[in-house]
């Protein structure tokens, strides 16, 4: 039960709410700064949200006007991941994207895109005729004339990249709180805010509402109307490591006004990914996906490459963008659609309600002007009057993860010589080992999605047949929990029904 009181340890300078990419690279921003902040997610782990159900994509930055925030933020987050890499261990490849065309009328719009993009700030960028896209990206479809050409483009582990720079902002002093969810924002005195939520009361200086989908509901708490979050849902369909190595970079269609058209991803990890869709719905938990999507991005995706075939599927998830609808105040005093209103991100202090940030409509290209953003909202507090004073404690670098996988044979014979639990494979399909999953654990994974999502145990072709049951009796084991209270991906997803010794015993 919630006390009716905070006690003076729950005083903040800032809390974010929301545990995705944008408030992950946020509170790991703050924590360069002397200040006392935290981070409340309502799921069971980080990344849950919108951040763990994308392309992977890290855009160069051409797809949004200059004029706009997506526009330079995207590429100036593009900019930023070479650095991010190099400090926090995320997993990034700067794999290059194509935007093709197939009409010679397309090339104004090649021209376009180049313009934004270099008016953002996007280096390298090239028109590429029709032989030099076919040596670019030979799997090609021959019908294919010429492209827009990107170097700086790249794929990263999103979910991963969440939890790094989580574990980044932890070690520099950030509190993050997990399986609480903020239901209410109280008044504000003495210029502090009240944050409740289903576990505790909180005072802080400073809210960003870095909410996701759910960032018009945060906003509400506190009085603001003047835009609603819609779900457009993105379906995405995983291929066989077999078709590993058949594109090269992320190639595109020519993108429509709601999304960047459906892609051929060469992700990271070496399979490809086929998607996504782009569907406005209602309900922002609808996950699921279809038949009848599934054989439109199919059918799109062999329009660009020949070879993608659906007998390689192994795996489709999706994910909701959350699309900011801007409103305004009609005659009667009701909200309603603006029709000037665009669907930018949406990311500013509101004067009417001191000490709040709206971080909301992150919709894509989130994911890649995520760390931008967060360079955006410091600067924000600075304008407000909040001296940032350096965090003197401030260590930029997480400690290297150890992945058997990328080891080489001499590099594991040694490894498996001090710490054997490194020998031990769970997961076959993607190579991870005990040792692997128990670090997982040590850093906050809680359920075997966060396993799954941190060590890629139950990602390969065999999606956990094989391994769930080990990692399962490994997070019994690391949390000191009995089997039953695991969770696939936080409350009311238990997978075991009965302990499994009892059902033993009745046999
Ligand atoms: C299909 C698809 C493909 C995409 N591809 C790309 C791509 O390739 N490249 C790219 O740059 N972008 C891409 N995007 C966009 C990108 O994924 C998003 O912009 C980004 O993930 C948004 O991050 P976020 O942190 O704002 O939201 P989220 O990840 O949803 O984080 C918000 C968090 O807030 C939590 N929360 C909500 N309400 C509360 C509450 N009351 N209390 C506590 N916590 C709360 C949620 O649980 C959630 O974890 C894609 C999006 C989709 C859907």
């Amino acid at each position: 039960m919630v006390s009716s009181k905070s006690n003076s340890n729950n005083n903040y300078d800032v809390i974010v709410i929301g545990g995705g990419i944008v408030g992950a690279s946020i509170i790991r921003e703050l924590s360069r700064y002397d200040l006392k902040i935290c981070l409340i997610e309502k799921e069971a782990e980080l990344s849950f949200g919108v951040s763990k159900s994308n392309s992977g994509i890290v855009h160069a930055g051409f797809h949004s006007p200059p004029n706009t925030l997506k526009g330079p933020l995207c590429a100036r987050g593009n900019f930023l991941y070479d650095q991010l890499h190099l400090e926090l261990g995320v997993p990034f490849k700067r794999v290059g994207e194509l935007v093709i065309i197939k009409q010679s009328e397309e090339i104004p719009d090649l021209e376009k895109f180049k313009r934004w993009g270099e008016e953002c700030g996007v280096p390298g960028m090239k028109i590429l005729n029709e032989s030099e896209v076919h040596q670019y990206e030979p799997s090609l479809s021959t019908d294919v004339i010429g492209a827009l050409y990107a170097p700086t483009a790249g794929v990263v582990n999103p979910y991963e990249f969440v939890f790094l720079l989580a574990q980044n902002a932890k070690k520099n002093g950030a509190e993050i709180k997990t399986s609480e969810e903020v239901i209410s924002i109280g008044d504000r005195v003495a210029k502090t805010t009240e944050v409740i939520t289903t576990k505790d009361r909180y005072n802080t200086k400073y809210i960003i509402n870095a909410a996701g989908l759910y960032g018009d509901r945060i906003a509400n708490m506190v009085g603001i109307y003047n835009f609603k979050i819609i779900p457009r849902k993105g379906e995405e369909y995983l291929l066989d490591k077999k078709l590993k190595g058949l594109v090269k970079q992320v190639i595109f269609p020519l993108p429509s006004k709601t999304s960047k058209g459906t892609l051929v991803i060469p992700t990271l990890d070496g399979t490809i990914m086929v998607g996504p869709s782009a569907e406005d719905i209602d309900d922002k938990n609808d996950l699921t996906t279809t038949d009848e999507v599934c054989w439109q991005i199919f059918d799109k995706a062999k329009q660009m490459i020949p070879a993608i075939h659906h007998k390689y599927l192994i795996s489709t998830f999706a994910g909701n963008r959350p699309v900011p609808v801007k409103l305004i105040k009609n005659a009667k005093g009701k909200y309603v659609k603006d029709p000037d209103g665009d669907d930018d991100f949406i990311i500013a202090k509101t004067d009417d309600v001191p000490g709040f940030i709206n971080v909301a409509g992150i919709q894509s290209p989130g994911l890649t002007a995520a760390p931008a953003i967060a360079e955006k909202v410091i600067s924000i507090l600075k304008d407000d009057g909040v001296v940032l004073k350096a965090n003197k404690y401030f260590v930029s670098t997480n400690p290297n993860p150890k992945k058997i996988r990328e080891m080489s044979d001499d590099e594991l014979d040694k490894l498996i010589k001090s710490e054997p639990d490194y020998g031990k494979i769970v997961c076959r399909c993607e190579m991870v080992s005990e040792g692997e999953i128990m670090n997982a654990i040590e850093n906050g994974a809680q359920t075997l999605d966060g396993v799954k999502f941190r060590t890629r145990a139950g990602m390969g072709r065999c999606q956990g047949g094989f391994c769930s049951f080990k990692t399962m009796e490994l997070l019994a084991k690391g949390l000191d929990i009995s089997p039953l209270e695991i969770t696939k991906r936080g409350e009311g997803s238990n997978i075991l029904v009965e302990d499994l010794k009892k059902q033993k015993e009745k046999i």
